[in-house]
């Protein structure tokens, strides 16, 4: 963890606004949006993933990204990320200014096929590209690169995914100029054991500090059981969406990402500083509703409401 997390233990990062948001009918509103990450940012979450670069007419929910990154920049304290397919999005992203860019390689060629209409050698040629455009920024200036290996629990077309495969592509990720890798269970197929296991194995390729996050669906109910290994193997940036937004449509009564509420709780009650504070966390999420009418919200601690005598992890001048 860096200097700019270094009073927390785990920086969660909020994701909503991209996966969230990408995965419903519903187009917010671009004032509702830019309301959602301030208020967000105010209760404490240091990171989020405000949009992608994508062309509207794929995704007209974030047709807004550029004015939402220009927007989103002028909070202090957060670091703004996006999502970015293809080196195209990527210079868009890096005039627009964001700090944090993702680029998803899906380990299965056949969900990269289908998904982006790109072979692994084709997306592997845009993370050079990328790697390049940003190592001619001005230092200071360069947004720090992410590869993303999504679907890397398995794909919902070609199944499990070899070691080999997953090893090779994460070793090219990283010689194409990627900062990191990150794993994305983009498909809800991980459980803990699998969680645990693939951290090792990319870890081997790309070293321990080349891997720091990971991104969880709660397809299968098994997503704060699975952000468990993963803390428990050290990884410190666990990706989460508000109220579980995008929902699955093959599983009804599943959140899309983690719910950022029961993960901050989670973690709060073990004691780990996320510098989030929940009740200003859970107002947020009433903000979110209000703009949102149609879309259903998942989690269990709005409801529950927090333990009583409950203590968040104190702070770093209390210990
Ligand atoms: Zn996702």
């Amino acid at each position: 963890m860096d200097a700019r997390t270094s009073d927390i233990d785990i920086l969660v990062s909020e994701v909503g606004p991209r996966d969230g948001l990408q995965s419903i009918g519903s187009i917010m509103p671009t004032e509702a949006k830019k309301a959602w990450i301030a208020a967000e940012a105010a209760a404490g979450v240091r990171e989020i993933e405000v949009g992608s670069f994508v062309p509207a007419r794929l995704l007209p929910q974030l047709a807004d990204t550029a004015e939402i990154v220009a927007y989103a920049r002028t909070i202090p304290g957060l670091t703004v990320a996006v999502l970015v397919p293809n080196a195209r999005g990527a210079e868009a992203a890096i005039a627009s200014g964001a700090d944090k860019i993702t680029l998803p390689l899906s380990v299965s060629e056949t969900h990269s096929l289908a998904n982006l209409r790109r072979t692994h050698e084709q997306v592997i040629a845009e993370a050079g590209a990328i790697g390049r455009m940003i190592a001619a920024q001005p230092p200071g200036l360069r947004p720090h690169f992410e590869g993303s290996l999504s679907t890397v629990f398995g794909c919902t077309l070609e199944g499990p995914i070899s070691d080999a495969q997953v090893g090779r592509l994460a070793a090219a990720l990283m010689n194409a100029g990627c900062d990191e890798v990150g794993l994305s269970d983009t498909t809800g197929y991980a459980d803990p054991a699998s969680v645990r296991r693939l951290i090792a194995l990319v870890r081997n390729v790309v070293g321990r500090g080349a891997l720091t996050g990971i991104h969880l669906h709660n397809t299968r109910g098994l997503g704060l059981a699975n952000a468990l290994a993963a803390l428990d193997c050290g990884l410190t940036t666990l990706d989460a969406s508000l109220g579980g937004i995008g929902g699955c449509p093959f599983a009804p009564g599943a959140s899309g990402n983690i719910v950022t509420e029961d993960l901050v709780f989670m973690l709060e009650a073990m004691g780990l500083r996320t510098g989030i504070d929940i009740d200003r966390l859970l107002a947020v999420r009433e903000l979110v509703a209000q703009a949102l009418p149609q879309e259903e919200m998942f989690g269990f601690l709005p409801d529950a409401k927090l333990p009583l005598g409950f203590r968040s992890a104190p702070a770093l001048e209390y210990i």
